[in-house]
């Protein structure tokens, strides 16, 4: 299939074939027409599956031509859960409408200032991407317009309700027009999702991909099994020095964990930052530019970061703590891999973690290999066996791993 099939506007395939696309990927294939065709679409897929080109290029389709009403308020709506992912939508957004020059994109999203926000909403837009916080801000101070509104995109809608955003979302889209096409893109379509799809949605069609990308087929996963924190502070340093290991993101499972390890390793001379949540957008969009351009080339991050981060060529991403949730796991591990490349996902796990492991394999349907490095094998290493672990009731309490 080739994006020609779908009868796209002119200077959208001109910007599809810039950005060097040949191909549509699974997700774009199954959704672009049913999208175009004026259908509420419940995706299930994960990032790196191409998903924001999937509901950006029909949506770009439709606001090619001029809007039938008046006004200066968006006519696409796209809600996300974090800055990051804000940010991310955005320069996608940029690219696949570089040859309409008349679309007009604007970002609101929270920890940045007011002003030039409001200044941007004032003027006449057809593209809002918000995170809901800020935008139900705007809302209260009668800032938003949605007289116009012709599509939503609830975008990575799991992440969204496990952040507490269900009441701001539903809010939201009730201040819209009753006519509007609703898109909904998540990593799951089960439980919470799809009870808050039956509430917003009009008769939705499902669309489920089963991409190796989404399966996450070309990212080797490996498990370290550990004794302790300085036991995962000597696994990390030797894979650091390790052939290949170059553009890594490391996962913590605290703000402070994340401080104190990019401290560590910036100690020990490596070109390491931090990203999460308790920073200022400039500084996180900052240090994104510094891992893109090669000044750092490791990020250690906590898992509010995981979601927007889109940097090529990322070869290893390190769990020095496993998620509490499998899908934070597929979330991380996406990282990596991206658009096609190969990738290296390694976790850390602790004792305690192993039913962390079988949750994990669960839900990605795949089985982690337990790996050891020589002179680091863990200590009790009978204990590490994943499938056995909850039945031994009898475990004694461990508790030397941070959290
Ligand atoms: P997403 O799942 O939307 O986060 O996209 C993952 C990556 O795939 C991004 O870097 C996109 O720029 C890239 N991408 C999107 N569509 C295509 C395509 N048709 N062919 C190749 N790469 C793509």
């Amino acid at each position: 299939m080739t994006f020609d099939s779908f009868n796209l506007h002119p200077q959208i395939l001109k910007a599809i074939s810039s950005a060097g696309y040949t191909e549509p990927t699974g997700i774009q294939s199954k959704a672009i027409s049913k999208i175009m065709q004026g259908f509420d679409i419940r995706a299930s897929a994960q990032t790196g599956t191409g998903k924001t080109g999937a509901f950006l290029i029909p949506a770009l389709n439709r606001l090619a031509a001029p809007s039938s009403k008046p006004g200066k308020g968006p006519r696409l709506l796209i809600l996300v859960p974090t800055r990051e992912l804000a940010m991310q939508v955005s320069v996608q957004a940029e690219k696949y409408s570089k040859f309409l020059s008349s679309i007009k994109t604007v970002c609101v999203v929270g920890g940045v200032p007011y002003t030039a926000q409001l200044r941007k909403l004032s003027k006449p837009h057809d593209i809002l991407i918000a995170t809901p916080g800020r935008l139900i801000d705007f809302m209260g101070r009668s800032k938003i317009d949605f007289s116009r509104l012709e599509m939503i995109v609830l975008d990575e809608a799991d992440r969204m309700l496990d952040m507490g955003f269900v009441d701001p979302v539903e809010q939201i889209v009730a201040s819209t027009p009753k006519d509007r096409q609703t898109l909904l893109f998540s990593a799951t379509l089960q439980g919470s999702v799809k009870s808050l799809s039956e509430r917003l949605m009009n008769k939705p069609m499902d669309i489920v991909v089963h991409s190796d990308q989404a399966k996450h087929e070309n990212i080797s996963q490996k498990i370290y099994f550990s004794d302790d924190i300085r036991h995962k502070n000597r696994l990390l340093e030797h894979i650091l020095k390790m052939d290949g290991v170059d553009r890594t993101i490391i996962f913590t499972a605290t703000k402070r964990h994340a401080d104190e390890l990019v401290d560590d390793l910036y100690d020990k001379g490596h070109r390491a930052a931090v990203l999460h949540g308790d920073m200022k957008q400039s500084q996180r969009t900052r240090t994104l530019t510094q891992l893109k351009r090669g000044d750092i080339n490791i990020l250690v991050a906590t898992d509010v970061a995981s979601r927007g981060i889109d940097v090529q060529a990322v070869t290893h991403v390190i769990n020095f703590d496993l998620p509490r949730c499998a899908e934070d796991y597929v979330h991380r591990i996406g990282r990596t891999g991206r658009a096609g490349s190969k990738g290296t996902a390694l976790s850390f796990a602790s004792r305690r973690d192993s039913f962390l492991v079988k949750k994990i394999e669960a839900f990605t349907g795949q089985q982690i290999d337990p790996s050891t490095i020589e002179g680091l094998e863990p200590s009790a290493k009978k204990r590490f066996v994943p499938n056995k672990f909850p039945t031994n009731k009898k475990r004694r309490p461990f508790n030397n791993s941070r959290r």
